[in-house]
């Protein structure tokens, strides 16, 4: 019997190469993009001209949009949609818990399943299919979705069963890389100030107590290099980093770390508009010795 087509809004950096590994997978795939879904359709795609004509063609959509507002617009048109056959919608966007509580409730009230599925990995991760998958929703749901998780990423996670659980995960991940990333150029840059050599101190510090994701990947392979393309921008950090706090906020969560880590994120991107994450040493660096 032929599997059911599946649909999939946002083909911008992550979306396309993810819809792209889907159509490998051998899946039938519908996606549209509101920018002009055929320049960013992957081949072998089929396209539909609108969410609510997605709507029409398809059990489940999958979404890969900027943030909650793009989510909640997509929400908005399918509830409107007529001929709706669309039953289930699962967010890979980050939009934080907030949000995905209310397009779930929002789509509820229309019979319509709503998933927060977040993802980790980055662009490279998305194109080698090799995403962190932070799923919450229930068990059935999951065990159904699994294949398709399957071919977009190498780690899937069912994270918890209430909306928003993987927002949670996903900005309290996101805060903790982008703590990693300043602190790592707060130190590196210091040491530097020092006369210490950067490959030196990477080193060093990549077999000691002070190891972490920007030491052993980002900084080695993005900043060493003077390439500074880590494919991920300021702008997105300070998304993230403010979806966690106004999160930790709303519960009553302490978060006394988060204030001074925005503080850095949001002085790069002021500085530097949308500048790639790895610019964060030599803003920082440049700050130095006021
Ligand atoms: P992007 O801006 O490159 O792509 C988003 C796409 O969504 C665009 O093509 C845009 O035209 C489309 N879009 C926006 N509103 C729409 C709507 N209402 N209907 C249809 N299409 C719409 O963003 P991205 O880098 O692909 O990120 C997508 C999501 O994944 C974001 O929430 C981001 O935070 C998250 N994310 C990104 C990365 C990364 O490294 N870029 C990593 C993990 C998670």
């Amino acid at each position: 019997m032929p599997q059911n087509a599946i649909g999939f809004v946002g083909l911008g950096n992550m979306g396309r190469p993810m819809a792209e590994n889907l159509v490998q997978s051998g899946q039938d795939i519908i996606v549209y993009d509101a920018a002009g879904t055929e320049t960013r359709a992957p081949q072998g795609a089929r396209i539909a001209d609108s969410t609510a004509a997605l709507a029409s063609m398809v059990d489940v959509i999958h979404l890969c949009v900027p943030d909650g507002r793009a989510s909640e617009a997509i929400a908005r048109d399918l509830r409107s949609a007529t001929d709706r056959q669309t039953r289930l919608v699962v967010d890979h966007s980050t939009i934080g818990t907030e949000a995905a509580q209310r397009v779930h409730g929002f789509l509820a009230d229309a019979g319509i399943e709503y998933v927060d599925a977040p993802v980790s990995g980055g662009v490279s991760g998305a194109v080698n299919a090799t995403l962190a998958i932070m799923y919450s929703g229930s068990e059935h749901t999951f065990d159904q979705l699994r294949p398709t998780f399957e071919a977009m990423a190498g780690n899937v996670f069912r994270v918890g069963g209430e909306p928003g659980h993987g927002q949670a995960m996903k900005v309290l991940n996101n805060f903790l890389s982008g703590t990693a990333m300043a602190a790592t150029a707060e130190a590196v840059a210091f040491g530097v100030r020092q006369g210490l050599d950067m490959k030196m101190i990477l080193d060093v510090v990549n077999v000691s107590s002070g190891r972490n994701t920007a030491t052993a990947d980002k900084f080695p392979n993005r900043v060493v290099t003077g390439t500074y393309d880590a494919g991920f921008s300021s702008a997105q950090f300070v998304k993230d980093l403010r979806l966690y706090h106004d999160a930790a906020r709303a519960i009553g969560a302490s978060c006394p770390i988060s204030p001074a880590v925005s503080d850095i994120w949001r002085s790069l991107d002021a500085n530097e508009p949308d500048a790639d994450i790895a610019r964060i040493y030599t803003f920082v660096h440049s700050e130095d010795g006021d």
